[in-house]
């Protein structure tokens, strides 16, 4: 179950947070990962660190020329790329009366656009591979909405959208395209929340706790792996039950 021994796996956003927790899931299951991150250093200390068949690749999601070397650098080394993990992700709040353009801009750039561009640079050699798979992290605040976030959950939430279009456009070519939608997950992105943001945050908690990146890692893994493989265009929440849909 779940084995990904000469599979290639992509993680943008590898060097920190949930993105590094895939990298080192999918590189315990066998998996060659190619840790992207938008510095050299940090691609390497943590393709180092995961040791076996993990390398480091750079890769900036918003530059298309950076998608399109991280991509023909991974082909190089591995002749394919299996699964596809659009990781990369920013914030930058605001309450929409007050949002810079920039900062609207930036959040759907990073983490739509980028991971669009990231997803279109691999589709040509997935679709010669066949069997492959994109898993994009969402977020659960593409369904419920949060305020202060308009341009993240507009993000995420059109997203969302993307992996279902993407679902029906290349069933034919055996690929599945599913998103997973983290609740709040304990990285360096929620370490901004004060104390009182936390506290009223596990209210809403039924499961008490704050998730992990081998939480949302391991859902990834699942929707990536063989026993998916009749399941795309979805959205697995791991959010402790804050939503249920
Ligand atoms: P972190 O801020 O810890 O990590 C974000 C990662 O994305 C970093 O590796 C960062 O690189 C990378 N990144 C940002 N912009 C770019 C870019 N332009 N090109 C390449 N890499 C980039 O966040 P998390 O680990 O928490 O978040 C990972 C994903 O999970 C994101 O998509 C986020 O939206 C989503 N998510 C997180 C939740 C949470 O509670 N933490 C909840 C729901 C969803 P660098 O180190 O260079 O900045």
């Amino acid at each position: 179950m779940c084995d990904f021994k000469d599979k290639v796996v992509l993680v943008t956003g590898a060097n920190r947070g949930i993105g590094r927790s895939i990298a080192e899931q999918f590189a315990v299951l066998g998996a060659n990962v190619a840790v992207a991150a938008r510095s050299k250093q940090n691609a390497e200390a943590v393709a180092e660190e995961l040791g076996g068949g993990a390398a480091p690749f750079v890769l900036d999601v918003d530059d298309v020329d950076s998608i399109a070397a991280c991509v023909k650098a991974v082909l190089e080394r591995w002749g394919k790329i299996d699964v596809l993990v659009n990781n990369a992700g920013i914030t930058r709040d605001g309450l929409a009366m007050r949002m810079k353009e920039a900062d609207w801009q930036a959040v759907i750039d990073s983490n739509l656009t980028g991971a669009f561009n990231c997803t279109k640079a691999v589709l040509r050699p997935m679709m010669k591979a066949r069997s492959c798979c994109v898993v994009n992290i969402s977020s659960v605040v593409a369904a419920m909405g949060n305020p202060g976030q308009p341009n993240y959950c507009a993000a995420k939430a059109g997203l969302e959208g993307l992996t279902r279009s993407l679902a029906y456009e290349y069933a034919d070519r055996g690929l599945r395209f599913n998103a997973v939608a983290p609740g709040f997950i304990s990285t360096h992105m929620t370490d901004a929340l004060g104390d009182d943001q936390s506290a009223a945050l596990m209210e809403k908690i039924p499961l008490k706790r704050l998730g992990t990146g081998e939480d949302v890692a391991k859902a990834v893994i699942f929707l990536a792996s063989e026993d998916a493989s009749y399941i795309t265009g979805q959205v697995l929440h791991v959010n402790g039950g804050m939503f249920m849909g």
